[in-house]
């Protein structure tokens, strides 16, 4: 008996210790029969993840992986298909994005080819639209570039398009046209020259408005209200985000909206399916910044797996497809709609983009600098040099667009010295590399959207699609990915010397961006430990054919082991 005794506990003390283990590591999902590209430092590919707790706790062959499996374990079966890490938009606007979308006019090119065009659908909208109330519409920046009559509508034909309704017509994301009673709704009076948050009212000899106004989005009186800002923020921006492949983004925010943003994020009811990364935009000048930078944090009560603070966006100049980014020597040709001296807008002194530069290290909070051109980019540079002569920074210093669509080899050095993070669009090169020649020139447009010299000078891109809802078809990731590989753009093949590899192209969506916000510990790879956030693709990017990269789809979005999009 005693030494029957003496093996049961032998038996229990072998047992115990393995099945506390089993249990413990029983994963809650296996998925198998895959191509997985982890993008782990070896550069590993795999066929099968098992998930546990939302995280991936070992990835592997399928025969190992599966070994795993306990009875509750769910089992999917990817049927062969490439997987990549779950996609990251290193910069993007996902409340503009969507309140255009559902409301306002559609007037993009190429879906609408001329002013003609724009001003029926403005027409029919009014149709519908009760007396006195806003509408909106939308169309492509540069779209005196794109439209058949090479210019943009103006008061006139607004006013006449809808007599009894005032009307903003967004031309880009830095310029926008008003009918007459929207000038007297916004309280815009003679000899007025900015509104409230910046933008620049245009003027005739008599002083009069002429309808046009620059960098004015932050004054469009469009301001979502709360229970369309919950449904966005709940609803809209992860169907919009999970259907194009991405399970986190570095969505930049206002202030005004950041309160409602701060009740969905300490939500414990809806199940989140997007992770956001939340930098808070500022109004040229930054006049408008609180005292206390704290204040725009993300609350304390969300899960910081799904919500986290960001820092601080503002923008140091327009941009060259509006004519507004800051340049050194002017604008080419003439639009009625360009700055004063041809050469821009700057929003910030270098005393002012200095001063915020050390606040918001100050703050402990990751500085973003939109500087879209040579003047711009040289002011945000010396503002991070300015920051890292203190020593090393306290959070990542980062500039947005940088070198789209011109940088000098200066800049780029000197940004690749600091060890600065960037983010760029690639997929403008079959937007707006033809209007960017336009604006500025052959030589100067062709400094722009240099991928391979910004790698091989050792900076690591972040790809954001800056979706703000003009522009739609940059949504697609894999349309960014074919144009920085194939270098095919709207003028055709761009300096085909800056290509660069379909793996480059796919860690500027996942590596790079989660370098760039700081997370590559938790993001942008797939690897134990991590998030299990991935990608199901319906091509095999790395062997298929590269002119059909554009045509890529995104079978299924996976964040945090769930399916949370499924292409049927
Ligand atoms: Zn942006």
């Amino acid at each position: 008996m005693k030494k029957l005794l003496a093996v049961l506990v032998i038996a229990v003390l072998v047992a115990v210790p393995a099945l506390s283990y089993s249990v413990q590591a029983e994963p809650d999902a296996i998925y198998y029969n895959a191509k997985i590209t982890t993008l782990d430092a070896a550069g590993s590919r795999a066929s099968a993840v098992a998930v546990k707790d939302g995280k991936f706790l070992k990835v592997g062959k399928e025969s190992e992986i599966k070994k795993l499996a306990g009875p509750s374990t769910k089992m999917v079966d990817l049927s062969g298909k490439t997987v990549v890490p779950g996609l990251i938009d290193g910069h993007t606007h996902p409340v503009e994005a969507a309140r255009m979308i559902e409301k306002w006019v559609d007037c993009r090119y190429p879906g609408t080819k001329s002013v003609k065009e724009a001003m029926e659908h403005i027409v029919d909208r009014a149709k519908v639209t009760p007396k006195g109330d806003w509408i909106f519409a939308a169309a492509a920046s540069g779209s005196e570039n794109k439209f058949e009559e090479k210019r943009i509508p103006n008061k006139a034909e607004l006013d006449q398009a809808a007599p009894y309704n005032p009307v903003v017509f967004l031309n880009g994301a830095h310029e926008s046209v008003i009918n007459t009673l929207a000038i007297a709704k916004m309280g815009i009076t003679k000899d007025m020259k900015k509104l409230k948050h910046g933008g620049v009212i245009m003027r005739d000899d008599k002083g009069e408005p002429t309808g046009d106004l620059i960098e004015s989005e932050g004054d469009v009186p469009d301001d979502p209200t709360e229970e369309d800002l919950v449904r966005y923020y709940s609803e809209s921006i992860p169907d919009i985000w999970n259907k194009n492949g991405f399970t986190s983004i570095l969505g930049l925010t206002n202030a005004r909206t950041l309160p409602v943003l701060n009740i969905v994020a300490a939500s414990k009811t809806a199940p989140h399916r997007l992770r956001w990364t939340v930098p808070v935009w500022t109004d040229p000048g930054d006049k408008l910044l609180p005292e206390d930078l704290s204040t725009l944090a993300v609350s304390k009560d969300a899960d910081p797996a799904w919500f986290k603070t960001g820092g601080i966006k503002a923008w140091i100049d327009g941009e060259p497809d509006a004519r507004t980014g800051a340049v050194y020597e002017p604008y080419l040709g003439h639009f009625p709609t360009d700055i004063p001296g041809g050469k821009g807008i700057l929003n910030f002194t270098q005393e002012e983009a200095n001063a915020l530069a050390l606040r918001v290290d100050d703050a402990g909070l990751m500085c973003l600098f939109h500087c879209s051109a040579d003047h711009s980019t040289d002011i945000g540079l010396n503002a991070y040099e300015n920051v890292l002569k203190r020593g090393n920074p306290k959070n990542i210093l980062r500039i947005e667009h940088f070198g789209v669509f011109m940088l000098s080899d200066a800049e780029l050095k000197r940004a690749a010295d600091m060890g600065i993070k960037v983010s760029v669009q690639p997929a403008w090169l079959t937007t707006l590399a033809n209007s960017n020649t336009e604006n500025l020139g052959k030589e100067r447009a062709a400094t722009g959207f240099k991928f391979r010299s910004m790698i091989d000078a050792g900076l690591e891109p972040a790809a954001g699609t800056d979706v703000t809802g003009i522009y739609l078809v940059t949504l697609n990731p894999f349309l960014h990915m074919y144009a920085a590989v194939t270098r095919n753009s709207d003028m055709g093949i761009f300096q085909p010397e800056q290509a660069i590899t379909v793996t480059e192209a796919l860690k500027m969506w996942t590596e790079w961006a989660a370098k760039s916000m700081g997370e590559f510990d938790l993001k942008g790879s797939i690897e134990p430990g991590k998030y299990a956030d991935m990608t199901v693709l319906s091509d095999d990017i790395f062997t298929m054919p590269k002119e059909g990269l554009k045509d890529v789809k995104v079978l299924k979005t996976i964040v945090g082991g769930e399916v949370v999009y499924d292409k049927k």
